[in-house]
């Protein structure tokens, strides 16, 4: 039986396949870290740190 990489989208076999559905580790590991990195983008999140924190600066005294 042959499934195609969901990563890469080459052909690989089902059978004596450790990393099926993937063809290889590296496929696998590419796939589970795509997951991962998507849950660090939580939606809301602020990533720009340049609109808060600025430091009130009086030089007027
Ligand atoms: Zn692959």
């Amino acid at each position: 039986m042959q499934v195609r990489c969901p990563v890469c989208k080459k052909k690989t076999t089902w059978e004596e396949n450790p990393y099926k559905p993937f063809c290889s580790e590296r496929c696998k590991l590419t796939d589970l870290g795509r997951w991962a990195t998507e849950e660090y983008r939580v939606p809301g999140e602020r990533t720009d740190d340049s609109t808060d924190k600025i430091p009130e600066k009086r030089d007027d005294e």
